[in-house]
């Protein structure tokens, strides 16, 4: 192992820590998550990923076709595709589809068992997928996290053939108050839906088989917990067939001629996109990762979370050369965020994690004015125009 978990000397509590040197841009460490999500509406509009890994099961050409709206856009270098279509499996009992037999199997014994909607009453709407509307209603795209990934923890934990320990694993990413939890459940809604929270919450209970083992999460406290624990560890997964086969088709080393002509396809494609689809590329969801949560925020990161998989499997890349003992920091904020003003940073951070930001960076610019940046304020005079965008 390249890494340990440690409380740390500062107020940080636990922090992840180097045990011998990292090269930059080398692969600290990997994992598969506890539990994964592909976002609803990501789903509902077409982007077609494994139920449990979320890797693509369209092909890059299939893809290529969706994202512009050109039926007839022929990819070159198929064979640079890494979708295997002939691999996918569906549920027989509810339809749901995986990009192979062990997707499949793992999430079975994982939670679909549970989740599967086999018996559902044609005539109604089943309490699963009553939740998954819920929620649709008070989360628009741009996506972050859904209660979904939450109804997966929890299904595992019934699934679990050890309840207590599996308890045991997601107490572990809970480590606030009551009204901290609260606070931080109120801003995953935003203040335009934090009046759905009770809507939501019973919902969820009708959804949630009622078992002892895991009652103490049924509650408004428990769910605002949950809420809570997936609004700051929720990790997002990123998915495409079509930047996998880019990185394949601009690695081949195919002769200058060949390869001026791909890249004026590709500066093509990318527009047409861009005209018809806008900045929604990949298959989207959240996943929950035991190790990668462990890691603190800083403004200056020294390790990345990234998707080479190109399913929910993390690979945390070193950014820098990390000495022995060093910590390894991620950050929180998304990369726009992370250049904004100090005061900018902070506030975000307060807000959705409730922590002040003391790391170098932040120090180093304690005597910067309060401003908030300007973007931040062009975007929220502009957002949440997606559901005019999206049914153009
Ligand atoms: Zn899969
Ligand atoms: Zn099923
Ligand atoms: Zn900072």
């Amino acid at each position: 192992m390249n890494v340990e978990v440690r409380i740390s000397d500062n107020i940080k509590g636990k922090g992840l820590y180097a045990t011998k040197k990292i090269e930059k841009g080398s692969i600290i460490f990997e994992e598969d998550p506890l539990v994964s999500c592909q976002f609803p509406w990501n789903a509902l509009y077409g982007y077609n990923a494994c139920n449990h890994c979320l890797k693509p099961l369209e092909t890059a050409q299939e893809n290529a076709r969706r994202l512009t709206g050109i039926q007839s856009l022929e990819l070159p270098y198929p064979e640079c595709c890494t979708t295997e279509k002939s691999k996918i499996v569906s549920c027989s009992q509810c339809g749901v589809n995986y990009c192979s037999e062990k997707c499949q199997g793992l999430a079975y014994n994982q939670y679909h068992r549970l989740l599967c909607l086999q018996i559902m009453d044609r005539s109604g709407i089943h309490p699963l997928e009553m939740l998954e509307e819920t929620w649709k209603n008070v989360h628009y795209p741009p996506e972050s996290n859904t209660v979904m990934l939450i109804v997966r923890l929890l299904a595992r934990i019934l699934q679990s053939p050890n309840p207590d320990e599996a308890i045991q694993q997601t107490l572990q990413f809970c480590h606030r108050t009551v009204n901290e939890d609260s606070e931080l459940a109120h801003k995953l809604l935003g203040p335009k839906f934090e009046g759905m929270l009770s809507h939501l919450h019973h919902s969820f209970v009708n959804a949630i088989p009622n078992h002892e083992c895991i009652r103490q999460f049924l509650t408004m406290d428990g769910f605002q917990s949950l809420l809570a624990l997936i609004g700051t560890n929720g990790q997002g997964v990123g998915t495409s067939p079509i930047s996998q086969w880019f990185n394949k088709a601009t690695n081949m080393g195919l002769p200058d001629a060949e390869q001026e002509l791909l890249d004026k396809f590709i500066d093509k494609m990318y527009e047409d996109i861009d005209k018809h689809t806008g900045n929604f590329l990949n298959n989207e969801g959240v996943a929950l990762y035991m190790l990668q949560s462990t890691a603190n925020h800083c403004c200056i990161p020294n390790a990345e979370p990234t998707f080479l998989h190109n399913n929910h499997r993390l690979s945390l890349i070193a950014l820098k050369d990390i000495e022995p003992n060093e910590e390894i920091c991620i950050s929180y904020l998304d990369e726009c965020t992370l250049e904004r003003s100090r005061h900018s940073r902070r506030k975000e951070l307060m807000e959705n994690y409730i922590f002040a930001c003391n790391c170098q960076k932040c120090e180093s610019q304690a005597n910067d004015p309060d401003v908030t940046s300007e973007e931040e304020e062009d975007e929220k005079s502009s957002s949440s125009s997606f559901i005019e965008d999206m049914s153009n």
